[in-house]
């Protein structure tokens, strides 16, 4: 059985200190090692509730350790397309820590990376990862419990993308991105994952509409933590398919029977939660977005959103965007619009939005304009 501990609440550093002393989560500490703190800060904008890590999670962990005599602490990762972990160091609070904790931020796009062969079935032969992380005794995965476009739901073995070069990030979108996921998870084991479940948002994996759930889970094994957070949005484990590829490659359980869940206290919020449709189901007009990376994708659900609300989207539209946009299948006589660098490179498209990543308000300003019949 996989073990996976839940505490409920809003108190957060007395939420994670109570987590993490229940059980054995620290029992293979020591206070010589190196440790590593991987949180999701996919953003560096100052809007980053619901899509970034919370620090207060962090500060936390980071105290617990402190207090355990660990002095060598690393936290590091690396940003989303468009955005930079150095700056989101500063956005959500983290620029005075080295001096307060002694500790050391590093932003993981800068670092040197090691090629790493993989062993299990996929779209790789070896994958590069951060020195940083793989140098480290103890490997602590703090991503956020939210949705994802493409794979429904990200947490932590999805946050493991950020230990890799951009390149590779931005690769991972144009093959299997579940089996690909599955594959850097047997190659980068945490030694212990602490979920923030506090807000995530549960539409769109760039935020901007963060829901509370007050909740923050740990574990050791990341398959038994994400069918955990995969089952309390509403989703079948078995149904989000890394999950499923890394729990049949013999990385972790996504049975729920095979996982214990040991819940510290009552839930504070009482919230049933449904997934939402998938977004190709969300707006009257045609989305195909093969291959397009999570910035990309995300920056046109919230434009989508914001011209719904205008009344200006319709079925005869079809929004092209990806990596893959030579699979799409556009209308014969409506209206192809190629949103991102890599669509507007290939497509034949009665407007091209040709920025790499497009940023949310660029595709809405120009979209309106061309749906709306406005001069630009
Ligand atoms: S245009 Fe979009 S899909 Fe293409 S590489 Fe840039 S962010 Fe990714």
């Amino acid at each position: 059985m996989s073990r996976v501990g839940i505490i409920y609440g809003t108190e957060v550093r007395e939420m994670v200190r109570r987590l993490l002393e229940a059980g054995d989560s620290l029992a293979g500490l020591h206070p010589g090692d190196r440790v590593v703190i991987k949180p999701n800060l996919v953003v560096s904008r100052r809007d980053w509730r619901g899509v970034n890590t919370d620090p207060r999670v962090v500060e936390a962990i980071v105290t617990v350790l402190k207090d355990r005599g660990v002095s060598d602490i690393v936290i590091g990762d690396g940003s989303g397309m468009g955005y930079s972990a150095t700056k989101a160091f500063t956005e959500c609070g983290y620029a005075a820590w080295p001096q307060r904790y002694g500790i050391r931020l590093v932003d993981l796009e800068r670092d040197r990376f090691v090629d790493k062969p993989v062993a299990v079935p996929g779209p790789f032969t070896h994958l590069q990862i951060a020195a940083t992380v793989l140098d480290c005794d103890f490997f602590i995965d703090v991503p956020v419990v939210k949705a994802h476009s493409q794979t429904r739901l990200t947490c932590s073995l999805k946050n493991l993308k950020g230990t890799m070069p951009r390149s590779l990030k931005t690769g991972f979108h144009g093959v299997d991105l579940h089996r690909a996921i599955a594959q850097l998870a047997s190659v980068l084991r945490p030694d212990l994952v602490v979920a923030d479940g506090l807000q995530g948002d549960l539409t769109s994996e760039t935020g901007r509409t963060p829901v509370a759930m007050e909740m923050i889970l740990v574990g050791d094994n990341p398959v038994a933590v994400d069918s955990v957070a995969a089952d309390i949005l509403g989703y079948r484990p078995e149904a989000i398919k890394h999950i499923a590829h890394s729990a049949a490659t013999g990385l972790g359980p996504c049975d729920l029977d095979r996982i214990a869940l040991e819940p510290l206290n009552a839930p504070t919020i009482r919230r049933h939660f449904t997934p939402p449709p998938h977004y190709t189901e969300r707006f009257p007009c045609d989305i195909q977005a093969e291959g397009a990376c999570c910035t990309c994708l995300g920056n046109v659900i919230f434009a989508l959103e914001r011209l719904k609300e205008e009344g200006l989207l319709a079925a005869n539209q079809t929004i092209v965007a990806g990596q893959r946009p030579h699979t799409a299948i556009r209308k014969k006589n409506g209206l192809t619009v190629a949103v991102g660098r890599c669509a507007a490179d290939w497509c034949e498209a009665h407007l091209r939005i040709g920025a790499c990543p497009p940023t949310a308000g660029l595709i809405q300003r120009r979209l309106a304009a061309a749906l709306g019949g406005q001069a630009e």
